[in-house]
């Protein structure tokens, strides 16, 4: 798979390339990732990329020619993109996008920095996709996030076991996870994680990852198709419960 980030602050996100999975996954040639400085697609002197906003207002709006001079150079050199640009207006990233985009071959992702983008340049892009309902100073940081939870998604860089497991994925929150010491400073490890009986093991897990989700993420619960392990951890949390209320 090829990630391909436009920004002005390319060393910004050249980061990402440097740090755990994602840099033994881009040695491994599993992942390409490439970042463009929109500066370097400028005809000026001064390599501008901004100008003041027609109509007047605060801040300034970054300028279409670069990007569609950077857009010809990219469909050339690498073929068409799936372009997303960052932005605050755009649908929220989240789990389901996350898998949507690592099955693309070619991702493309712009970064604004000012006020926005100039709107001719929606011309291009395919998907909008904002990270929160909050304003960054630019679409570095959201590029980055977005490369990092799609990455893991792009087979083999991390065991599929690890990825289905996770939080969201299974439709609950994990569970609580332990390792050495068994006992540290009198906090003891969960005695059923030590005794090596794995249904039993599994089924504690699942209910803790049932009680996470209904206290702190109800939404997620209301919507989860239960399976038979779910069933059967439920079962044992309302058994719990009238015991505990008896
Ligand atoms: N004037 C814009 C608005 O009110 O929607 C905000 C512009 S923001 C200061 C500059 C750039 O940061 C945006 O063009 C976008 O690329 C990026 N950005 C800011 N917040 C973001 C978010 N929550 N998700 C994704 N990108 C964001």
């Amino acid at each position: 798979m090829k990630i391909s980030v436009l920004t002005i602050f390319p060393e910004m996100v050249e980061v990402i390339k440097k740090y755990g999975v994602i840099s033994r996954a881009v040695q491994e040639n599993k992942i390409e990732i490439n970042i463009f400085n929109l500066r370097d697609f400028t005809s000026d002197k001064h390599r501008t990329v901004d100008d003041y906003p027609f109509g007047g207002g605060p801040g300034m709006v970054m300028k279409p020619e670069p990007f569609f001079m950077f857009y010809d150079f990219y469909v050339q050199t690498f073929g068409k993109p799936h372009t997303i640009l960052t932005s605050p207006q755009g649908r929220t990233f989240n789990n389901d996008l996350v898998k949507e985009l690592s099955l693309k071959e070619n991702l493309l992702i712009i970064c604004g920095r000012y006020e926005g983008i100039d709107e001719r340049v929606m011309e291009l892009v395919d998907d909008e996709i904002s990270i929160g309902d909050y304003v960054l100073t630019g679409g570095e940081l959201p590029a980055m996030v977005m490369i990092d939870a799609i990455s893991r998604f792009v087979p083999g860089i991390i065991s599929e076991e690890s990825v289905i497991e996770e939080s969201f994925n299974t439709g609950l929150l994990d569970h609580p996870h332990y390792t050495r010491p068994r006992e540290f400073d009198g906090r003891k490890v969960p005695e059923v994680l030590l005794e090596g009986n794995h249904e039993k093991i599994e089924l504690w897990r699942r209910k803790m990852s049932l009680k996470k989700t209904i206290k702190r993420r109800p939404d997620l619960f209301l919507k989860k198709e239960f399976d038979e392990v779910d069933k059967m951890a439920l079962l044992e949390l309302f058994k719990e419960l009238i015991n505990n209320v008896k």
